[in-house]
């Protein structure tokens, strides 16, 4: 049985007609496990819909999670920008809720000319505060703020561990493809992947490994860190190392590819997944 689940970010290409729902169908025909819901420009999912999608998700055996709106942001000098992250945030985990996804990931905040440990206490207010709302709708769904792939933004891995450890019940979203590219392609072997499961596993607990959300695809980097996705024949970033580090560590839970060949580059993925998984 495998550990890690893994599917597309979002609808895979080959889905017709396009729908999340088709989606779901598709993804089983596919064979693969998983479908991160792309809330990226906004949630536009009423209740109704997740609903329905949850109970095809059930039924076809796909796992899911959900991707919270780019337009976030919880170091903003304005306060209402603030206000508006959080709930974008909290609409897309309201409606990842609904249709049963495990967790929601986002991109936390940028650091602008701020000290990063100011940065982080700020983040950790908002969270918090975040923390509270889900709890008093009782929405059950994780935060997972992700590792970013540029030195502007907050998230690096030690970040969010740290971010985890004060804040019980947060766990990072582990890019690989943005660690990868936000160090200008030196975290690229074994041993820093393999560091970075050793680092959640230390100070998150062994458990943290049994429910990882990560992403994982082709990246091209500049010299401001991330530039685009990029198929896995075209990067540089050791992805079959990073499946290696994933098998040996034991890690469970949920692996989109973002690749702009969704389905193509997730079977690829799953395939290598598994044949390591056999030996
Ligand atoms: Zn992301």
């Amino acid at each position: 049985m495998d550990k890690l689940r893994i599917g597309t970010a979002g609808i895979p290409a080959s889905t017709k007609p396009r729908s999340t729902a088709n989606a779901v169908k598709r993804l089983a025909e596919l064979g693969l496990r998983h479908m991160e819901i792309e809330f990226v420009r906004g949630v536009r999912m009423g209740e109704e819909t997740a609903r329905e999608i949850r109970s095809l998700a059930e039924e076809h055996d796909i796992s899911l999670t959900v991707h919270a709106p780019y337009y976030v942001n919880l170091n903003s000098a304005d306060p209402e920008k603030i206000v508006a992250s959080k709930e974008r945030i909290i609409q897309a985990a309201r409606a990842g809720a609904w249709a049963g996804a495990k967790s929601v990931t986002f991109h936390a905040a940028y650091y602008h000319a701020d000290d990063p440990d100011e940065v982080f206490e700020r983040v950790k207010l908002q969270m918090a505060d975040m923390l509270e709302r889900l709890a008093d709708e009782n929405i059950q769904i994780r935060l997972s703020p992700e590792t970013t792939g540029g030195p502007t933004q907050f998230g690096t891995l030690e970040e969010l561990v740290r971010l985890g450890e004060e804040l019980p019940g947060v766990y990072p979203c582990v890019d690989f493809s943005h660690l990868f590219a936000r160090s200008l392609g030196e975290f690229n072997s074994y041993e820093h992947f393999a560091s970075a499961m050793e680092l959640i596993r230390d100070r998150l607990g062994e458990g943290a490994l049994k429910e990882q959300h990560i992403h994982l695809s082709g990246i091209e980097y500049g010299d401001k860190g991330e530039k685009r996705h990029l198929p896995l024949v075209e990067t540089e970033l050791k992805y079959g190392e990073v499946l290696k580090a994933l098998v040996d560590y034991d890690v469970a839970g949920w692996l989109t590819c973002e690749s702009p060949i969704l389905e193509e580059d997730a079977l690829i993925l799953q395939g290598l997944y598994h044949e390591l998984r056999s030996t």
